[in-house]
């Protein structure tokens, strides 16, 4: 699990293909002549932690941080007051999706702090949200990520296939990571990949994902998943003016390989330009990407334009959160925020990002100033 090299004068250590630990070779070499390894990597101050694929600085969220798992958007839990929990174990993508709505990706303008939750401290907490909602849970994993970057997949899945009241697993994947091993491992612990392919073209979808992107790859992950236990819904995201002949075209391949089992087949897209987000020039009305879904829907006799009743998702009381828009807090920084200009600090067993230039390990007060859907963002108060 673990590997070591030696790079740009540094030496590192690569947990799970996804953690870097990496320390100055000289330092190492004088410090390993006093302690093992196993310490170095556990303990040492002296080392950075990297996540392997982003090369960002990457904060491992245990129960030992102390960082608590509601309140951010980019890692935890998100109740957006249903029957659907969305869980997001880690942050960070392999791709670079030309309309990605997080701005993700190696090429990020705007990221500067990556995440991964512990997989036991990720269930405990899940367990606990899971008992207040009641039986008919969905878990979604989804995230500002490709989820399938989380080393501890298989082992999380199979603690939430444990949880009485989940009963349906589901996951939000760019396909890059999954192989037919990958859906075998899978079978019995997840029920549904929700599959974003954008382009059955290998240059077009080069140019989409923003990187050399693995079509044939996926296109047979997808195979895979169909000729298995686990439902798949194709979901592309529509591009004006950029993938509009490819659409047709992957409504085709996903009835034609037998996607949406218990699950529509398709969930097309549509592109919505967020802040902070990668901006496209054309943006598609609601009304037009609508009216062109029902009509291709008549042409190829399958749902296109979904809801989420089409998923079994109702609204559920929400988890009740302790602190409230307008509150003003003092506390303490313990990590670096996810972009630019945030910090991390906790309150009431909540994340809270802070807008402020004060360091980790600094006090601050704050006024919450958001806190839609039990996410809280704050602008430093005097
Ligand atoms: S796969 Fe998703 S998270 Fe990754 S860059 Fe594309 S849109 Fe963003």
């Amino acid at each position: 699990m673990i590997t070591e090299y030696e790079v740009n004068g540094e030496k590192v250590f690569l947990i799970r293909r996804i953690i870097e630990v990496r320390f100055d070779k000289s330092r190492y070499e004088k410090l390993a002549k006093k302690y093992p390894k196993e310490y170095l990597i556990s303990f040492s101050e002296e080392k950075k932690v990297l996540h392997h694929t982003t090369k960002r600085p990457l904060v491992y969220v245990s129960k030992e941080s102390g960082i608590p798992l509601l309140g951010h958007a980019a890692f935890g839990i998100i109740d957006r007051g249903t029957n659907l929990l969305q869980v997001r174990p880690i942050t960070g993508c392999n791709l670079n999706c030309i309309f990605c709505s997080v701005d993700e990706g190696r090429s990020s303008k705007t990221k500067k702090t990556d995440f991964i939750v512990d997989p036991d401290y990720l269930l405990e907490e899940l367990r606990k949200i899971c008992e207040f909602k009641g039986r008919g849970v969905e878990v979604h994993i989804d995230g500002q990520a490709e989820p399938m970057l989380y080393p501890y997949m298989k082992q999380f899945l199979e603690g939430v296939a444990e949880i009485k009241e989940v009963s349906v697993v589901s996951m939000q994947t760019n396909g890059t990571l999954i192989s037919e091993k990958v859906v075998e491992e899978f079978e019995g612990i997840l029920d549904r990949f929700n599959v974003s392919i954008s382009a059955l073209d290998q240059e077009l979808a080069n140019k989409i994902y923003g990187t050399k992107y693995p079509l044939k790859k996926v296109l047979e992950a997808v195979e895979a998943i169909a000729n298995s236990k686990i439902d798949l819904l194709i979901a592309p995201v529509w591009l004006p003016g950029i993938n509009d002949e490819e659409i047709p075209k992957i409504i085709e391949f996903a009835l034609e390989i037998g996607a949406g089992k218990k699950c529509p087949p398709l969930g097309i897209q549509k592109y919505i330009p967020y802040k902070g987000g990668r901006k496209l020039k054309n943006v598609m009305s609601f009304r037009e990407f609508y009216e062109r879904l029902r009509k291709m829907e008549e042409e190829y006799g399958v749902k296109l334009v979904l809801s989420p009743k089409d998923f079994g998702i109702e609204k559920r009381a929400r988890y009740p959160s302790p602190i409230k828009r307008g509150d003003v807090f003092r506390g303490r920084i313990i990590c670096e925020g996810r972009s630019e200009g945030e910090k991390i600090a906790v309150v009431r067993g909540r994340v809270v990002t802070v807008l402020t230039n004060k360091n980790v390990g600094e006090a601050v007060k704050f006024k919450i100033v958001r806190d839609k859907d039990g996410i809280f963002l704050a602008d430093e108060a005097s």
